[in-house]
């Protein structure tokens, strides 16, 4: 009889067990993804090697020579906005229509392409909650907010039209990792260009709380730089020392004051972008026959 009862009990717990698990799998799966991405979090720590650029020749160009050349990009994707780099008065974005929004036109194409490769694998599209916003927006944000979750005017990514609020029909906010759309955001945005602005732990840095749905543009291929090795903006910024060569997946990478620009004299695509911290950020893809 004892014994019986205690496979009663067995059976009791362990039905127990599994119908919490599968309920806390279906209905709060933003709190699994978020303790899978704590851990993942700890694994990334991918360091980005110096190039070797010793067999190419080089010139030097202030920015507003190169602003005049139509083979060089100049675009905002390298702008760090945050409470110690604020907007500069004189500095205005370069912003296009998406929607009834106001994107950076840097993320255009990308944010494009991105929606469209989420409808063909979930049917549905990404709806941008906030995207662009004035400084009088900005200000009415931060009175209705809770939290830390509204950077100072100035200070916001939103007033450069860089980073947007996305969601799905129905989830937005951090709901948004309950669905396999917002996940699928947060684990590959990079490849678009895009990065989480605001993630897991880095609140001492960035002075912004978690925010699953705010993404970013900065470019292919520094949004996956800073995916693998888990820094946030402003220490992947940081940790580019000023007129080094860095090298990923085939691009050359350098951070460089805006009166001596540096450029390969030759180069299949070469975009340069103000990082507001008084560099500039130069991303260039070498003629393969001249970099491997
Ligand atoms: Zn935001």
């Amino acid at each position: 009889m004892k014994k019986r009862l205690k496979i009663i009990a067995l059976v009791m717990a362990s039905v127990l067990f599994i119908s919490g698990a599968v309920f806390f799998v279906t209905y709060k799966s933003d709190f699994v993804y978020i303790g899978f991405e704590y851990f993942a979090r700890l694994t990334r720590n991918y360091k980005l090697p110096q190039a070797n650029v010793e067999g190419l020749s080089f010139s030097s160009y202030t920015l507003e020579q190169l602003s005049t050349r139509g083979d060089v990009t100049i675009d905002d994707s390298a702008m760090l906005i945050n409470g110690q780099y604020t907007i500069p008065a004189d500095v205005k974005p370069e912003l296009v229509p998406y929607g009834d929004k106001q994107i950076n036109a840097c993320m255009l194409e990308a944010l494009t392409l991105m929606d469209q490769h989420i409808y063909e694998l979930y049917g549905e599209s990404l709806s941008v909650v906030s995207a662009y916003r004035s400084a009088d927006h900005q200000q009415d944000v931060i009175s209705t907010s809770k939290g830390d979750t509204a950077a100072a005017v100035g200070a916001s990514e939103h007033q450069f039209g860089l980073g947007i609020d996305v969601g799905v029909e129905g989830y937005g906010g951090r709901s948004f990792l309950k669905t396999p759309t917002g996940r699928h955001v947060n684990n590959h945005c990079y490849k678009y260009g895009f990065i989480i602005r605001y993630p897991l732990c880095s609140f001492d840095v960035t002075g912004i709380t978690y925010e699953p749905w705010h993404i970013r543009y900065v470019g292919v291929p520094h949004a996956e730089i800073i995916y693998k090795s888990g820094m946030v903006l402003e220490e992947y910024i940081e940790s580019l020392s000023i007129g080094d060569w860095y090298e990923y997946g085939g691009y050359l990478i350098s951070r460089q004051h805006p009166e001596a620009i540096v450029l390969p004299d030759h180069f299949a695509s070469c975009t340069v972008s103000l990082d507001n911290t008084g560099y500039c950020l130069v991303t260039v893809e070498p003629m393969v026959a001249e970099f491997d």
